[in-house]
């Protein structure tokens, strides 16, 4: 019989305590950690601070190329939960710190270049001292780094009013007596670089944030109107130009303008949205209307229906896509049977209508000819010419009698060939319900199919690589279900496979995605979710099924299944994780079945 598993976790815990006791040592969670390891006989390895590290990850900076290549390799070692791949991603990253590509040699050489340019604006003596002046003036290196930026940046935009009032004042300034330390500037100059915190730890944030909302945000909102994109762009670099509280406060008035715009186009692209939706439902009510005699196409339309009356999403609308595809798909094939059906009807009902002349005109051939007999006879003269009259008139029917029997023969072959037309047209009709490849749903449990796996599968891993997160695939088999069939017969253990594909929709989160994937295989995609999460939503399909037992013929069955988990790795191929989740799932088998393993 097999063991359960919450009763030997307990009996574990137990033993731990006795022997924190036996040994006098406190009850702390290191202390119980080891002693439960100690029970286990497994090496007490550390847990892995998944989230400390994803939050630390999370806020590592961004800027280098090296910086992101860190940020990446460690988010891979997080979701593997790999304290080697940790390591070598900090020490290779550390390594490589002699060799960090510095934008000093560039921002020197463009320096030195626009020192000898001519510029309209300011004369080389202003370069100068504005140079010397920040110099003079910052200590931190990224600051005076984007402080040289900046200030070479205002020489080559002219346009920039800032940078010429910055070099007027600057050059309006008493010179300085000693380079090494702070010159005597005129308020408004040391305001316009002014090292005030403020200023430089907080606002150059808001303005890239700003920008970003600017450039990234709104450009997907106003995709369809260049010259408001033209007009974000716009303000976006003045934000990011601007070096002083004044001229970004000047941006606000455009920048209000912009808004109350993009507001109207959110609005009216908002009622597109419900419009659309509108238009969808009643479309599909239309094509339930035309499809009434197909069991299988009105039960995918109403399953599309019931999608649409919920809150709208990405991942909702894929699996109204899926459906509908396969409602395409399906009608496209009957349609193109029917016209098939059709054409060889008529030929057959033409050919019918073939013979049916033909019989008529033999019969009525016969019919005048019998009438020349008869009228041959009421003139006949003597026995020999009745005899040759009667002889005429056997002969005559005989032929018809043979015409009769032939055309009869060809019309029960050419009931037979309706009958057997009939027929391969219901044979194809119910082979496309159960074996059609292209249809994305499994007919019996109306979960995805493996094409409605691989796609959704697929779908699911770009939007996690797209925007992190976490993805959990979950495989499991039912235990023993060759029993229930041999037992029970087939119908049965259809029935039960649809009873447990039910089960698993009504607990798992609409956001999962049920597929069958092979016999009495399924696979269940959970986006956003953590193994540990993961793991508490399967264990909660196993305990659902003990609260909703299967019936088969007023009895009880308990249906039970192996699971393997796994959390797919960003740049994991998803066939690979599946046949992670795979052996994962034996390794569920060979432990004693009904249970759920992580891998
Ligand atoms: P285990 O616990 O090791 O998984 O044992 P099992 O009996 O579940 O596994 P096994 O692979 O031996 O048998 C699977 C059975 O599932 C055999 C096959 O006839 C049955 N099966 C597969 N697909 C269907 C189906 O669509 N309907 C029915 N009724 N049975 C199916
Ligand atoms: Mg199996
Ligand atoms: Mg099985």
């Amino acid at each position: 019989m097999r063991k359960s598993p919450p009763l030997s976790v307990l009996e574990n815990a137990r033993e731990a305590l006795r022997r924190l006791a036996s040994k006098n040592l406190p009850p702390t969670p290191e202390n119980y950690r080891m002693a439960f390891h100690e029970v286990l006989g497994q090496p007490d390895v550390p847990t892995f601070p998944a989230d400390e590290f994803k939050a630390l990850q999370a806020a590592l900076p961004r800027k280098s190329t090296q910086q992101i290549h860190l940020a990446r390799q460690l988010e891979t070692a997080i979701s593997e939960k790999s304290w080697d791949s940790f390591k070598d991603a900090l020490i290779e990253f550390l390594a490589n710190q002699g060799s960090t590509e510095t934008p000093w040699p560039g921002l020197i050489r463009e320096l030195l270049r626009q020192l000898d340019v001519p510029h309209a604006e300011v004369t080389a003596f202003q370069k100068k001292k504005a140079l010397e002046h920040i110099l003079a003036t910052t200590s931190k290196a990224d600051l005076l780094l984007t402080r040289i930026q900046s200030l070479v940046g205002s020489w080559t935009k002219n346009t920039e009013k800032n940078s010429q009032e910055l070099a007027s004042l600057i050059l309006s300034a008493p010179p300085a007596t000693n380079l090494g330390e702070t010159a005597a500037l005129p308020p408004e100059a040391e305001k316009m670089l002014s090292t005030d915190t403020q200023w430089q730890d907080g606002i150059p944030d808001l303005q890239s944030l700003i920008a970003q909302v600017l450039d990234n945000i709104l450009a997907i909102v106003l995709r369809n109107n260049p010259e408001l994109i033209r007009e974000a762009n716009e303000i976006s670099v003045s934000v990011k130009a601007a070096q002083n509280t004044e001229s970004l406060v000047g941006l606000s008035g455009r920048l209000k303008k912009l808004c109350y715009r993009t507001h109207f186009i959110a609005e009216d692209e908002a009622e597109v949205n419900v419009a659309l939706l509108h238009l969808i439902q009643l479309i599909m009510d239309n094509i339930s209307e035309l499809v009434v005699e197909d069991q299988w196409v009105t039960g995918q339309i109403g399953m599309m229906r019931d999608l649409l009356l919920q809150p709208l999403d990405l991942r909702r609308l894929d699996e109204v896509e899926r459906r509908l595809k396969d409602v395409i798909v399906k009608q496209g094939l009957l349609k193109k049977e029917l016209t098939e059906a059709n054409d060889r009807l008529k030929l057959m009902l033409a050919a019918f209508v073939d013979h049916l002349t033909n019989f008529s005109e033999t019969t009525s051939v016969y019919h005048g000819k019998i009438e020349a007999c008869a009228e041959k006879m009421s003139r006949a003269n003597g026995v020999s010419e009745l005899t040759e009259v009667l002889n005429e008139v056997m002969y005559e029917t005989r032929m018809v009698q043979v015409d009769t029997a032939r055309s009869r023969d060809e019309l029960s072959l050419m009931q037979k060939r309706v009958q057997e037309a009939e027929q391969e047209v219901a044979r194809l009709q119910s082979e496309l319900s159960t074996t059609s490849k292209m249809i994305r749903h499994d007919p019996l449990t109306g979960a995805l199919n493996r094409k409605g796996l691989d796609e959704a599968l697929q779908k699911e891993v770009n939007r996690y690589q797209r925007q992190g997160g976490d993805l959990s695939i979950a495989l499991l088999d039912i235990d023993n279900f060759k029993q229930i069939n041999d037992d029970r017969g087939h119908a049965v253990g259809d029935a039960a496979l649809v009873h447990l594909a039910t089960v698993i929709q009504e607990t798992v989160r609409s956001q999962d995605t049920l597929a069958r994937y092979g016999g009495e295989e399924f696979v269940v995609l959970l986006p956003n979710t953590g193994t540990e999460a993961a793991v508490s939503i399967m264990t909660r399909v196993q305990r659902e099924l003990t609260r909703k037992f299967f019936m088969a013929n007023n009895d009880k069955v308990l249906i039970t299944f192996s699971c393997g988990l796994v959390n797919v790795a960003q740049a994991e191929d998803p066939h690979e994780a599946l046949q992670r989740a795979d052996a994962a799932m034996y390794l569920a088998k060979r432990s004693g079945k009904n249970r759920v393993i992580s891998a």
